[in-house]
């Protein structure tokens, strides 16, 4: 049903910048290494993700498109083990359910690509088309068919800032994929394939990246790797707060209470530290699945993940001072 489609898209698409969020992890999860984002007035006039990964057979284009049809996992035991960044299986459909959405695809080795186009609830037949290996998505008109929504769209220029920290949080969490940003034509972006290092340094300026101190923990099953702005780093650096979960940007209340902590303890006081943190632990030990949008986490063993980051994060600013 087309209506209830729209309302449940409502939920995952709050904004262009999740549509944009949604394409980009399908793009990382078919195994691009380059990813080039073209936005047009914000994200609201047009997003296209285009992406070289492993592509759509001509057979499996209007599944994509279809809720709940996801090619990640096979039974609700794989929901307990996601690896993957998509699982739900309704970023595309929520996504066409509020726009004007082409996918075009063409899988490594396949002779020719197709396009299938989604309007109003529905779905054109499949035609040939003109496409490199890999997969574009087109997304246009955001909202148009739900006014009451559109309303409720910042301008472009605000739009657009959302769009780009979307970006930035991927292209962070995999420096190895070479990504570019272009608004109304105009590059932002245009990230190489990186190190970690290299690519905290183009994301979070080179001043952050030279004092940056670096946290590299492990215990029990928790691995906290990263960087964490020096103590002693002025007002000059960017505010910035990232903080990924088995590779998802999360913002979470026990991480944040955590990291401040050890800030905290080291400094006695309260500034908002910038750093770039990578937990990895256990999928089971995480669920993932609090809500569509997916920034907040649940961790099974609350206190123990936070003992874990304050120790880590503690001990990288510590050895700093000494
Ligand atoms: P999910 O990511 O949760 O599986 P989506 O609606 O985002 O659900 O995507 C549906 C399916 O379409 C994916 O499972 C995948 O098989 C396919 N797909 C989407 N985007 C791409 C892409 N850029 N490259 C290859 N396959 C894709
Ligand atoms: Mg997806």
């Amino acid at each position: 049903d087309h209506l209830v489609n729209q309302i449940a898209a409502g939920e995952v698409v709050e904004r262009p910048a999740a549509a944009l969020k949604e394409l980009l992890e399908n793009s990382i999860d078919a195994g691009a290494s380059r990813v080039t984002v073209d936005l047009a007035e914000g994200g609201i006039r047009l997003i296209r993700v285009n992406d070289n990964g492993g592509g759509i057979a001509a057979d499996d284009l209007a599944l994509a498109l279809d809720r709940h049809a996801t090619s990640k996992i096979r039974s609700l035991d794989d929901l307990e083990h996601v690896g993957t960044l998509g699982f739900r299986g309704e970023g595309l459909a929520s996504i066409a359910a509020i726009s004007r959405l082409t996918l075009t695809s063409r899988p490594p080795g396949a002779e020719m690509a197709w396009q299938v186009l989604a309007q109003d609830g529905a779905l054109h037949p499949p035609e040939p088309a003109a496409h490199a290996e890999g997969t574009t998505v087109e997304v246009a008109d955001v909202y148009f068919n739900t006014p009451a929504r559109r309303k409720f769209l910042k301008s472009p220029n605000t739009e657009y800032a959302h769009c780009e920290a979307a970006f930035e949080r991927i292209a962070l969490a995999h420096p190895e994929v070479e990504m570019t940003l272009r608004h109304n034509g105009k590059v932002s972006w245009r990230l190489a394939r990186h190190t970690l290092a290299e690519r905290v340094g183009q994301l979070l300026g080179n001043d952050f990246a030279a004092s940056a101190l670096s946290v590299d923990a492990q215990a029990a099953g928790l691995t906290l790797s990263g960087f964490a702005g020096s103590p002693t780093l002025g007002k000059s650096s960017r505010d910035a707060q990232y903080f990924f979960v088995n590779g998802r940007f999360v913002r979470d209340k026990l991480v944040n209470h955590a990291v401040r902590q050890a800030y905290h303890d080291v400094l006695h006081h309260d500034r908002h530290p910038s750093y770039a943190l990578f937990l990895t632990l256990d999928p089971a030990a995480v669920d993932v699945n609090v809500h569509p949008t997916k920034v907040e986490v649940r961790f099974r063993e609350a206190q123990a993940v936070h003992q874990f980051i304050f120790h880590a994060v503690n001990k990288a600013l510590a050895a700093s001072k000494a």
